[in-house]
């Protein structure tokens, strides 16, 4: 091969698959690293495991060393177990819609109530009221009172001796009369979990039938936060957690410990005590935040997006001259396995929409694509190159070497010659000048 797309060929060889001893040696680091961070050692332990099995065998990309490889796969891990629901607070619920914020004492409740409340009333443009069911501590109520004067949000008036769930309906029967879009309810906190605070929340959460249920905790408290957490989901239905102080906590580690043991999808960060150090919780920052390693990540990002655009440049060259044989085929079908299905690559090429279309019905799933591959592994170089001369005799050794039926092969090469067939459409599309602007070799 010379030439350009012998360039692009070279650059593609990859370092082979992860083995177990890559594996092992840098998750040592990545554990020191999650430690530092202070994740829970249980977590941690879980966690690591978790990304062994995961990370070996995996392909290791080019210009990239093993352990790199490996911090890129627990990054991947990480930002899954962080974030893989829903983390936004729910605004399209039929108005008043009722925000119910519940903790421990000292939590962050209150300054967690006004910054949402502040957020909402000047970036969402709703109409927002608050009310203070705290009627333990005194002054409670006026401390929401004073940070509605400060930020020019209502809140609800005080009436002297009335209890929480009656203070809820009065909020929520308030909000309706005044056209108000969301409710905000601040309840009381106590120093522990106990059997009056959890039927005090029962109580109002019965009265005032919350949206949005926000656990609000301390990530300084580390071990304890998390234990609260569990309490708390077990009796209450939490629908997100608002992480506070995490200015204070060098690197996040709380947010993974919270997450893998309750459940719940962390939904803000609390960042200082001013009323805008609220932040939407990101899972890709915080676990960059949790590894310290972020270098790395981008590094090995880099790379893949590189061999992305390699392949695909490979790909569109192949297209260009209408050629598209067997190995053609099998590094797309790892592509495509690689990046989760047919979106990617093929939907990076230019003038293809209508193709990919075809492709996507010809229902091509994990097991599939693997076995494709395992089925064009099992032909030589040459009948890959040129899949006409393969006879039935040849069929059947393949089918053999592949663990599957010669039909399926035929289905295979039938598949292909569609793809190839396509593939010269393209070509002769490109020719009159429909694909225009792609496709420069
Ligand atoms: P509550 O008892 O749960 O209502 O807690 P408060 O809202 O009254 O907060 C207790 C203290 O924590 C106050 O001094 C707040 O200013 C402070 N605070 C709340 N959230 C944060 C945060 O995200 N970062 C920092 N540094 N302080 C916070
Ligand atoms: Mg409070």
């Amino acid at each position: 091969l010379t030439g350009r797309l012998g360039d692009v060929l070279g650059r593609l060889t990859k370092r082979g698959a992860l083995t177990e001893a890559d594996v092992t040696e840098a998750l040592r680091e990545v554990r020191v690293a999650l430690l530092e961070a202070d994740v829970a050692l249980p977590v941690v332990k879980s966690f690591v495991k978790r990304v062994k099995t995961k990370a070996i065998g995996t392909e290791v990309l080019k210009s990239v060393n093993p352990a790199q490889m490996v911090i890129k796969v627990v990054h991947d891990q990480l930002v899954e177990m962080l974030g893989s629901e829903q983390q936004e607070l729910n605004l399209v619920a039929v108005p008043p819609v009722v925000y119910m914020m519940v903790g421990l004492q000292g939590s962050g409740k209150t300054t967690s109530t006004a910054k949402i409340a502040k957020w909402l009333t000047e970036k969402q443009g709703k109409k927002v009221l608050m009310a203070s069911l705290d009627v333990r501590r005194p002054a409670a109520q006026e401390q929401l009172k004073i940070l509605g004067e400060q930020t020019g949000i209502a809140t609800l008036p005080i009436i002297q001796g009335q209890m929480p769930v009656d203070i809820a309906k009065r909020a929520v029967q308030s909000a309706k009369l005044q056209g108000v879009d969301i409710v905000m309810l601040d309840t009381a906190g106590r120093l522990h979990v106990d059997e009056s605070l959890m039927a005090e929340m029962d109580a109002v959460h019965k009265e005032a039938h919350p949206t949005e249920t926000l656990l609000v905790v301390d990530s300084l408290t580390g071990q304890d936060a998390v234990n609260v957490a569990e309490q708390f989901k077990s009796r209450v239905d939490v629908t997100g957690i608002v992480l506070t102080r995490i200015d204070g906590d060098g690197r996040g580690g709380a947010a993974l410990s919270m997450r893998e043991v309750t459940g719940c999808p962390i939904k803000l960060l609390g960042t200082g005590e001013k009323l805008d150090a609220l932040e939407a919780f990101h899972p890709d920052r915080i676990a960059n935040r949790i590894l310290g390693m972020g270098d790395i990540v981008s590094l090995v990002e880099k790379a893949a997006e590189t061999i992305e655009k390699d392949e695909a440049e490979k790909l569109a060259l192949k297209m260009q001259k209408g050629n598209f044989d067997l190995d053609d085929l099998a590094s797309q079908l790892r592509q495509m396995r690689k990046m989760g299905g047919m979106n990617s690559l093929v939907g990076m090429l230019p003038g293809i929409g209508k193709m990919k279309k075809q492709l996507d019905s010809a229902n091509l799933d994990d097991r599939l694509l693997i076995r494709q591959e395992a089925m064009i592994q099992s032909m030589t170089p040459k009948e890959r190159r040129n899949p006409q001369i393969i006879a039935a005799s040849r069929k059947k050794r393949i089918a053999a070497g592949s663990g599957m039926s010669v039909q399926d092969v035929n289905r295979l090469l039938k598949q292909h010659k569609q793809m190839a067939d396509m593939m010269k459409k393209v070509k002769k599309l490109g020719k009159k000048g429909i694909a225009r602007g792609g496709m420069q070799g």
